[in-house]
């Protein structure tokens, strides 16, 4: 697939017409103290819904004006960033999107899903609502294959299929934050926190109520993912080889409470742990003859 220069996906190409946490029993006093606003909102607001693997989420903004945000922080995005030009990289990550995304199931499938490939040497990758994925280049040198390139797609279309942003938002609202609407929506990188979302974030913000809840996401954004990527026919055991990569460049990691990400050792054994549900997938789908062949 080529893609102009502005990365646009084409309507039958990136319309990805998708067909389609865990409570902790140790809670902390600021656990109790979220479950509490959660449940107090929730009672009020009538506001709770489900994220995809069951967690209850509380949903308080509009979806419709975060895509809109999300859209609109998109287009920008792709203005002052410089876009990846070679379409043989395009095409990859494309692919790779493309046959994710293909596997979503639910109210995503009607998104209109969008992919802008950044050249930019920093290992990131995030995504906006509405399904507007930005990739950097820089990835490419850290997911070498395309299973794990799958892993980080995954990874990020999880983000907005569990309605990831919306609850963040929620929570910014309820606990009388004032953070930017732009930077939650942006916060959701492979780095600890992108740029957008750290110089807009008060460190008192960064380390109070947002982050338990952003590593959670990040956790059930990790267990959606390698369920995306196994049921298009990518290797699951990838995202692991991925994140021992992650791991050894990152020795001088920032701190796994000060993070929004979990720790990659956590991350790496809470992937190993989906292997029973997530290698079934993969089994499906290469019997039901689903194999991309992205990087050939
Ligand atoms: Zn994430």
């Amino acid at each position: 697939m080529i893609l102009d220069g502005k990365n646009d996906l084409k309507q039958n190409e990136l319309i990805m017409r998708l067909n389609g946490l865990i409570w902790r029993s140790e809670m902390n006093h600021k656990r109790i103290l979220h479950f509490s606003i959660l449940t107090i909102s929730c009672i009020l607001l009538i506001s709770c819904s489900s994220s995809p693997t069951g967690r209850t989420q509380m949903i308080l903004k509009s979806e419709v004006a975060l895509e809109q945000e999300g859209a609109r922080q998109f287009r920008k995005l792709r203005e002052s960033l410089p876009l990846v030009r070679d379409p043989v990289i395009i095409d990859y990550v494309a692919c790779v999107t493309n046959a994710i995304v293909d596997v979503v199931e639910g109210d995503s499938a009607n998104l209109y899903w969008e992919l802008a490939v950044v050249d930019q040497p920093d290992v990131n990758a995030y995504v906006l609502p509405g399904g507007k994925i930005v990739v950097n280049n820089g990835i490419l040198t850290m997911a070498t294959n395309q299973d794990q390139l799958a892993a980080v797609i995954g990874h990020e279309v999880a983000h907005v299929t569990a309605r990831h942003a919306n609850e963040r938002a929620s929570r910014a609202a309820i606990t009388g934050v004032g953070v930017d609407i732009a930077a939650i929506i942006l916060g959701g990188g492979y780095r600890n926190q992108t740029q957008g979302a750290r110089e807009a974030l008060s460190t008192g913000a960064a380390l109070g109520l947002l982050n338990p809840f952003s590593r959670l996401q990040e956790s059930e954004a990790d267990i959606l993912g390698i369920e995306y990527m196994a049921k298009a026919g990518f290797d699951p055991r990838e995202s692991v080889e991925l994140w021992k990569k992650m791991n050894a460049k990152n020795s001088s990691k920032i701190p796994e409470y000060l993070s929004t990400h979990p720790s990659g050792e956590t991350r790496i054994d809470d992937l190993i742990a989906q292997y029973p549900s997530s290698l079934e997938y993969y089994n499906i789908a290469k019997s039901d003859g689903l194999r991309p062949s992205c990087d050939s």
